[in-house]
């Protein structure tokens, strides 16, 4: 059985995954619950300006606003996500377990909650897979199907609807598998940016070696 979690850094580098299950595991940060928070606020955040001004957003008053609306006019689950059936729920699937953040009895699914910057479009791979573990577990508690499930990025105003695609489950397959085999170091992911934001890099050694390239000795 894998974490939600797990699988979601299996998706986005195996040797990330090795490393942080060698690693005690400490609780998020202030600043993350602080941003966290803010989906559990949105009408406030909508209608208070001072409360607005004061939040940890990661944008402009005006484009949050601006997105929130948005998502407000667009999403029929809104009022699910403004005010869900259930927070910070732990569910236990075939293959995986862990938090959702937002349950929605409603046509059931789940929503989670990232506290990053949203992609311009869609939602960051390993996130997908995240999302496809969480509404699978969801889907397994209940002996229903669920067909998608929602990414919010609180900070930036962004709520994405993400359907379960074909393409999506076996990209969690995949990660299932992934995570299921590590015995030892996997090799490292060829990926500049991805070890950029890697807080293992330099237990991996990935700066080591590039500035050995930077000086021709690789
Ligand atoms: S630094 Fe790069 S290769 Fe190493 S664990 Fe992190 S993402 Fe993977």
């Amino acid at each position: 059985m894998h974490a939600f979690r797990d699988v979601e850094t299996a998706a986005y580098c195996p040797r990330k995954l090795y490393y942080r299950r060698q690693t005690a595991q400490e609780d998020p940060p202030d600043r993350v619950e602080r941003r966290r928070e803010l989906a559990f606020r949105y009408e406030r955040l909508l209608a208070d300006r001072a409360a607005l001004r004061a939040a940890p957003i990661a944008v402009t008053p005006t484009q949050f606003r601006s997105r929130l609306g948005a998502a407000k006019a667009r999403l029929g689950a809104w009022d699910g996500l403004v005010d869900p059936d259930g927070r910070e729920v732990f569910l236990s699937g075939r293959e995986c377990r862990g938090v959702a953040h937002k349950l929605l009895e409603d046509d059931p699914t789940v929503s989670l909650v990232f506290t990053g910057e949203p992609p311009d479009q869609g939602v960051w791979h390993p996130q997908s897979v995240r999302l496809v573990a969480a509404a699978k577990a969801l889907a397994w508690e209940r002996e229903t199907p669920v067909e998608r499930a929602f990414a919010e990025y609180p900070a930036h105003g962004v709520i994405r609807e993400v359907e379960l695609t074909t393409r999506r489950r076996a990209a969690y397959r995949e990660a299932v598998r992934t995570a299921g085999a590590i015995d030892g170091p996997p090799a490292r992911v060829d990926n500049d940016a991805k070890c950029a934001a890697c807080e293992f890099s330099d237990q991996c050694g990935v700066r080591t070696r590039s500035l050995r390239s930077l000086l021709g000795g690789d």
